[in-house]
């Protein structure tokens, strides 16, 4: 089987002389400008700074008062946003992605947009309605940012569901998903019926203005996924809260029967999976096994998972049990688990099975290339990494320089829209941004050597 894969997958083969562990020590810095590397220092030294995260959202309003919009803003621009952020408009993002592939490193994009509408402009189908808009926008920016157009099946983007479905709807279908038995009502095979036909899906207990809302989400998913499919660009589904994943992973299966299907040649919709949950490595062999039988493509972000502290506090607001893992050390187990099934499963399925290695880990990184290469993935096959713009560049340019695919996961929008997205994730990621030290230390030091004057260093 695993000659499957190596028939089947092209491109770049493992390394002939053995495994090279991907050297994270900062070497690759030395592909990056002093203003980008002094940039990037500043702002992560920011942002490991508590009150700035906690407060973000008062600190900004309070500074466009103080120095007026447009001195905050191009401070704004100068910092955060442009550490973090591609720009606004689409030249700015194909000069930020030009960028990065000069780099070796290539786009994931994502609409940035809050889960819980907190306006009333933003309640009703027509906030939805936006949201579809700029998710079929950014298919074609996507796709426009390609430049080989043989290679198709490299672009990806990501899909935050509840962008086109509310979390409300959500909530009340996940805790009908989660009632023992089996409810036909609410089957993967119905609902992609539904999308497919455009017929109208009457669910017996959501009441009138329910089923309208589910029946233009439902319009909305499929439109999305029609376009992508399309314009040949992968959508790999976020998943959110417990009270919500059940739902999300509903409409994924919804989605896999039509668009990752043998005859589409997927897998065109990916689900994510989140390590820190304790019965993600369950759900993940069972989802693979079921992929499988059914002969249908699957596609796996795997990610340690967002909303630890929002998780617990919920569950001991309810006095339920954790849903999450007890310590970081039982996460990273978790992790390590969900990985090694999902390369043996990807060695054993060959190029229907896709799996992103999305984390800034250097120790599932390093497991991953390791476990690729005794293997024998190609190192541009159907396994790649993700890390966030602006992130941990010592991985993702280490692993791009080594020939790995590497994305690097990018919101862009206005500064209006994306400064508040761009607080909530790192009140989200606290933990993540503290545990940048590595990354601020291998920066310092690399300024240091340039300030010096200490001759080039010899890339790897
Ligand atoms: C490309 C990309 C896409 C992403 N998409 C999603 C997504 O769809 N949904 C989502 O939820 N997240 C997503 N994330 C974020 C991801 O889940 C992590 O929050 C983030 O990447 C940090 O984890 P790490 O593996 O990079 O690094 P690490 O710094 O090694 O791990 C930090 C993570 O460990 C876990 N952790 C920390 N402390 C504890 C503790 N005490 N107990 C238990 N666990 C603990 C948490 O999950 C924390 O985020 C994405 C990240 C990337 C790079």
């Amino acid at each position: 089987m695993l000659r499957t894969c190596r028939a089947l997958c092209s491109q770049a083969s493992p390394s002939p002389g053995g495994w090279q562990p991907p050297n994270f020590d900062g070497g690759a810095f030395h592909l990056k400008g002093t203003g980008e590397l002094t940039r990037a220092l500043l702002v992560l030294r920011l942002c490991a700074w508590p009150p700035l995260v906690t407060h973000g959202l008062a600190l900004q309003a309070w500074s466009q008062r103080l120095l007026g919009s447009r001195l905050s803003g191009a401070l704004l621009r100068a910092s955060i946003y442009g550490q973090f952020v591609a720009g606004e408009t689409a030249e700015e993002v194909t000069g930020c992605v030009q960028q990065l592939k000069t780099l070796g490193l290539r786009p994931l994009l994502a609409v940035p947009t809050e889960e819980e509408p907190d306006s009333a402009v933003k309640t009703g189908e027509a906030w939805y309605e936006g949201n579809l808009r700029a998710m079929l926008r950014c298919v074609d920016l996507s796709r426009g940012l390609l430049e080989t157009p043989g290679r198709t099946g490299d672009i990806l983007m990501q899909l935050k569901i509840t962008a086109l479905a509310s979390t409300q709807l959500c909530k009340e279908l996940t805790s009908w998903v989660r009632r023992p038995g089996d409810s036909l009502e609410l089957s993967p095979k119905r609902l992609a019926e539904a999308m497919d036909s455009g017929r109208d899906l009457q669910v017996s207990f959501l009441n009138t203005e329910q089923n309208r809302h589910l029946q233009a989400s439902l319009s909305r998913l499929h439109r999305v996924v029609q376009h992508a499919r399309a314009q040949h660009v992968r959508l790999l589904v976020d998943a959110e809260y417990t009270s919500l994943n059940p739902t999300l992973s509903l409409l994924v299966a919804a989605l896999a029967v039509r668009w990752n299907s043998p005859r589409e040649g997927g897998p065109w919709v990916w689900n994510t999976y989140q390590a820190y949950l304790k019965d993600t490595y369950e759900r993940l062999r069972r989802d693979a096994g079921a992929a499988d039988r059914a002969g249908l493509a699957f596609g796996v972000k795997l990610v340690r998972g967002a909303y630890l502290d929002k998780e617990r506090e919920l569950a001991r607001l309810q006095g339920t049990e954790d849903p999450t893992q007890p310590d970081y050390e039982a996460t990273n187990q978790s992790y390590s688990r969900c990985l090694e099934l999902m390369l043996n499963h990807v060695a054993h399925r060959g190029p229907t099975c896709h799996l992103m290695v999305a984390s800034h880990n250097e120790e599932s990184v390093r497991q991953a290339t390791k476990r690729m290469w005794e293997l024998d993935i190609p190192l541009d096959g159907p396994i790649c990494f993700g890390q966030l713009l602006g992130m941990c560049d010592h991985v993702s340019l280490a692993l791009g320089q080594a020939g790995y695919a590497v994305y690097k996961s990018i919101p862009y929008g206005s500064l209006e829209e994306v400064i508040p997205y761009l607080i909530r994730r790192a009140q989200e990621n606290r933990s993540v941004l503290r545990g940048a030290r590595r990354e601020r230390e291998l920066l310092s030091q690399e300024l240091r050597r340039r300030l010096l004057g200490r001759g080039l260093r010899v890339p790897h």
